[in-house]
């Protein structure tokens, strides 16, 4: 099969067609199931169905993947049908105008946001403020100096999350039982964001760190028990065997094989360095600018700041990004598969893979 012909629909065949030991390697962490679906159009409707979906045979078998994380219990469901739709979005004039246009409180971050009781960190090209209405004990915000959350920088992009572990640093020294971090940001409307302006937030948690966190770490640790090798090491080794996996330096790069939603990414390295930072930098640029992605959310999973009694020694630096899909659709992108079930996929991980190593235009 040719790199160009790979697709999600295909993921049984491709991994058989491997050596034995990274089939096994897939085999200890995913469990497959491919299944189709079928039904019977009405004449009636077969020009609707062939102006959306290319022809009537399309929709009559169609192929799903099921995909389960069997470390950590994530699940993907792909349609070939849903997965083979061209990924690239359109822009539309009146969003960007709206998001382009300056003047909320975060332009004046100094008088329009309050301040941590240890004060301000000053980046480069962003400035913190405490949240006002708080997730955990210290909540802040990193503010980037350029309004427009589309207009970011490789120095942008590093100074975020450099000025927001100087915070966390200093919400350890005004609380030394707050250790556990967590840097999010959320992009746009779709992604969470209440406000414009290009802002990042970050927690320092108490006791214990948060559930999907602490939930991986067990995970990895049962793993390491039971295989004797690294859950992390495997999971990067596992996409690279089926072509789903580059690097930026010592940045693991990969397109998630059971993504929370559209096009997930994840960053994998040994600390959150400067080439996390650049893979961060480079995948945003590659989604915003390559795939028409317009709103997104980026979280940072990252060891507690001092040690602990828990057992954090072979968890990595681990970065998420993920697509939440059109600003002009009133739908959302998730609904009760997705909050109870498992999430529906419909962008194909071997072209998210394609567009993140793709030479720059
Ligand atoms: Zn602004």
């Amino acid at each position: 099969m040719s790199e160009t012909t790979r697709s999600i629909a295909q993921l049984q065949e491709l991994v058989l067609a491997l050596p034995a030991p990274e089939r096994d390697r897939i085999a200890r962490i995913y469990h497959l199931v491919t299944t189709t679906g079928r039904l019977v159009a009405p004449p009636e409707m077969h020009g609707w169905i062939e102006k959306y979906f290319g022809s009537v045979a399309a929709v009559e078998e169609q192929r799903i993947v099921k995909v389960t994380n069997l470390i950590t219990l994530e699940g993907a469901l792909f349609n070939e049908l849903r997965a083979s739709r061209p990924m690239e979005a359109r822009g539309n004039p009146e969003v960007e105008a709206e998001i382009a246009k300056a003047g909320d409180p975060f332009c004046h971050p100094e008088t329009g946001t309050p301040a941590d009781v240890f004060g301000r960190v000053k980046g480069k090209r962003c400035i913190t403020a405490s949240n006002i209405a708080k997730y955990d004990g210290f909540h802040g915000l990193v503010i980037f100096d350029e309004h427009n959350p589309l207009a970011f920088s490789e120095e942008s992009v590093a100074d975020a999350l450099h000025t927001a572990l100087a915070w966390a640093r200093k919400a350890h020294n005004a609380d030394n039982a707050a250790r556990y971090f967590f840097f999010m940001w959320n992009g746009l409307w779709r992604a969470g964001a209440s406000i414009i302006h290009g802002h990042a937030q970050m927690t320092l948690s108490r006791g214990i760190h948060y559930a999907r966190v602490e939930a991986l770490r067990r995970a990895a640790l049962l793993y390491g028990v039971a295989h004797g090798t690294s859950y992390f090491d495997d999971l990067v080794a596992a996409h690279r065997s089926l072509g789903l996996a580059t690097a930026y330096g010592t940045a693991q790069v990969l397109a998630h094989l059971t993504p929370v939603k559209e096009k997930e990414i994840l960053l994998i390295g040994k600390r959150l360095d400067h080439d996390m930072a650049g893979a961060l930098y480079r995948t945003l640029d590659a989604l915003v600018h390559r795939l028409g992605v317009r709103s997104f959310n980026v979280a940072v999973y990252l060891r507690p700041i001092d040690a602990v009694q828990e057992d954090w020694s072979d968890f990595p630096a681990l970065v998420r990004i993920v697509d939440r899909g059109d600003l002009t659709n009133r739908t959302s992108d998730i609904g009760a598969m997705e909050l109870y079930a498992s999430s529906v996929i419909a962008s194909d991980p071997f072209r998210v893979i394609e567009a993140l190593t793709a030479p720059a235009s």
